[in-house]
């Protein structure tokens, strides 16, 4: 049989990942920060067993050496899929709690697998839009090509986008030391050590959908979903929904098959791919709220204008389509999902 790692198998993304991996027949290792997170997993599976799905707890994936026993598995493992790292917004010290996770996490995993774990033959990281966008030169049109320009010294301040968007890339700035954050780490660790692994990285941008894994309640949801609840439960009535922050989303439950064919396309191998469906704004989520579930409608914003910019960015995600053979689902879909899997939680 063929098993995988999945690291944060409690998290939104991995969530879906999980489903799709023991769908299609995987053997399925995954870690959590918490006994009680596992058992979670286990109990949402109570038809899969255990030989075919198990967890390791792993506190904190920024801390050296956490993913050295957990890789040499017996049977040993055949791929790997690293979508572990903090994305929120309720830290305090940017350096311990998002960046050295993010960084420490990617290199730490990547050595971990280098030194004991000889037969994994891809790692597939989750890596984010958050690692393409620029914020000084006006990119008219984003691929795999474009890496965002955030800096060490932004990244640790207290802008909290800026530490997310640090702890996935950076590039070196004029007259500042070079840096080298979480995605470029692990583009760099590949070049400089030559692994017996490959690696592939999916990219994608804000992800919308509906919630497969377990929180404890509706105040846990995870960051990309929290306007989606907020409108539904009237929060923006007044019609100061949030602008986007950015204007590029995506299914979950296509990342989620993203990753999956990551490791059963020969050709995805040292491939990074920008798994994006279309463009969104706040207007958009509104309305596609109100069309697929007009029951809330006395909670929604009227009049919410399109803050979509006239001259957006485009997006080239051909490589993804082609290679993996992704085919997105639309915003209304999505979204009409993810309210429904919200009312179900008790929204
Ligand atoms: P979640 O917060 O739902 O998942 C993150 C996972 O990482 C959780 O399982 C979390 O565990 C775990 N984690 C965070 N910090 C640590 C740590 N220090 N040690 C161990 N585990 C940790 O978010 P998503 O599913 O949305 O994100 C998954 C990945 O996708 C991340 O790499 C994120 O950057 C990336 N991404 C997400 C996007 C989105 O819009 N959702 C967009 C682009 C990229 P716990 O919950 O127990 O803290």
């Amino acid at each position: 049989m063929v098993k995988v790692l999945l690291t944060g198998g409690s998290g939104f993304i991995a969530a879906h990942i999980l489903e799709i991996l023991l769908e299609r027949g995987y053997d399925v290792v995954t870690t959590v920060r918490s006994e009680e997170k596992g058992q979670h997993i286990l109990e949402a599976h109570p038809n899969v067993p255990k030989e075919k799905l198990s967890y390791v707890v792993i506190e904190d994936i920024g801390k050296d050496g956490v993913f050295d026993e957990v890789v040499k598995s017996d049977p040993p493992f055949d791929y790997v899929i690293h979508t572990a790292s903090p994305f929120h917004y309720r830290f305090t010290d940017p350096v311990k709690e998002v960046l050295d996770p993010a960084i420490k996490g990617t290199t730490g995993i990547l050595k971990a697998i280098q030194a004991f774990a000889p037969t994994v033959k891809r790692v597939v990281i989750t890596s984010s839009f958050a690692a393409m966008a620029r914020t000084d030169t006006l990119v008219k049109v984003y691929d795999e090509s474009v890496w965002a320009n955030v800096a060490w010294e932004e990244s640790v301040g207290d802008n909290k986008g800026a530490t997310y968007r640090g702890s996935k890339a950076s590039l070196p700035l004029a007259r500042r030391p070079p840096v080298t954050l979480a995605e470029k780490a692990a583009w760099d660790y590949v070049e400089k050590e030559k692994p017996s692994f490959d690696l592939t990285v999916i990219n994608p941008p804000a992800v919308f959908g509906p919630i497969v894994h377990h929180i404890s309640s509706l105040s846990d949801i995870n960051t990309s979903n929290a306007n989606i609840l907020e409108a539904i439960q009237g929060k923006y009535k007044d019609g100061n929904m949030p602008r986007s922050i950015v204007f590029l989303w995506v299914d979950v439950r296509d990342v989620a098959l993203a990753h999956v064919r990551a490791i059963e396309v020969a050709e995805a191998g040292g491939k990074r791919l920008f798994i994006v469906a279309g463009h969104f704004s706040a207007k958009r989520i509104a309305d596609a709220i109100r069309e697929t579930h007009p029951e809330l409608e006395s909670k929604l914003p009227e009049n919410v204008i399109d803050d979509l910019p006239a001259d957006v960015y485009q997006y080239n995600n051909t490589l993804g389509r082609q290679l993996l053979g992704i085919e997105y689902r639309t915003l209304k879909e999505c979204i009409g999902d993810t309210v429904s899997s919200l009312i179900k939680l008790g929204a």
